[in-house]
């Protein structure tokens, strides 16, 4: 089944809850149990009942990461936009549609959360008016006015309070580091996952990444290689930084 498939037609998200794994103090791979919340795919912000705007993602990053989670033994709810990809086994799946959507759901859900992983392609700016019927193609030009979305990954220190593991994604195509060290700063994370979205040969449809971790201290590469794997790195790294903060 296609991820999205269970939540067309309805008007609000539903879960679709796979039994999730036994609370282990430790899982089988010796991590301490955790629980992730992890964002993924786009968002779609309507125009009108037949039109939407919406960013270019697959979504595979963020769920080769809920794999990944889930794989080594943690429980992970997968909050996604719209995607054509599989729902990996194991997973708490809250399909939602518009950036409004995921705001709520992330909130609602954030702090039951040991790390959040927010790497949804939200959409930054929604049409400020949808209008009810399908627009006729009257005129030979339509402008469209558009608001700002609710930045999720903005609000998760301030608005919701969160205070475990927070790492963002940036989708960069100059000066990489210098704009995610800056978000890093002004989110508040814990440490983001720098994408050159300039590089046709890796990031959006590709199964291939290469990307930068930023942390407050330090800047990694990690060599290019399949999203699972350098999903399953950044897993590591989230469980390496939430055992850091018990001390
Ligand atoms: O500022 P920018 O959108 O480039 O930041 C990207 C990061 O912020 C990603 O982790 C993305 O999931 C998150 N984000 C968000 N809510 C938004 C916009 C981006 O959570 N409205």
């Amino acid at each position: 089944m296609s991820a999205h498939q269970s939540s067309l037609g309805s008007g609000l998200p539903k879960t679709k809850s796979i039994p999730s794994v036994a609370f282990f103090a430790e899982t089988w791979h010796g991590e301490a149990f955790m629980r992730f919340l992890i964002t993924a795919g786009p968002t779609r912000e309507a125009i009108d009942p037949a039109r939407y705007i919406t960013n270019r993602s697959s979504g595979k990053m963020g769920y080769c990461l809920a794999e990944a989670a889930a794989h080594h033994g943690h429980k992970v709810i997968l909050i996604s936009g719209p995607t054509s990809l599989d729902v990996p086994d194991g997973v708490d799946f809250l399909p939602v549609e518009s950036a409004q959507e995921m705001y709520d759901a992330v909130s609602f859900h954030a702090n039951k959360a040991d790390v959040a992983i927010l790497s949804a392609a939200v959409a930054d700016y929604r049409p400020k008016h949808v209008a009810p019927q399908k627009i006729k193609k009257t005129e030979e030009t339509m402008s469209l006015e558009l608001e700002r979305t609710p930045d999720i990954l903005g609000s998760m220190r301030s608005t919701f309070s969160f205070d475990k593991v927070l790492i963002g994604f940036a989708a960069e195509t100059n000066d990489v580091e210098i704009y995610a060290r800056g978000k890093l700063e002004r989110k508040q994370c814990d440490m983001i996952v720098a994408n050159d979205v300039s590089r046709r040969d890796i990031g959006f449809d590709s199964s291939e990444n290469e990307v930068t971790l930023i942390y407050p201290d330090r800047s990694e590469l990690v060599d290019k290689a399949s999203k699972s794997k350098i999903a399953m790195d950044i897993i590591h790294r989230a469980c390496e930084l939430a055992a850091a903060r018990q001390y």
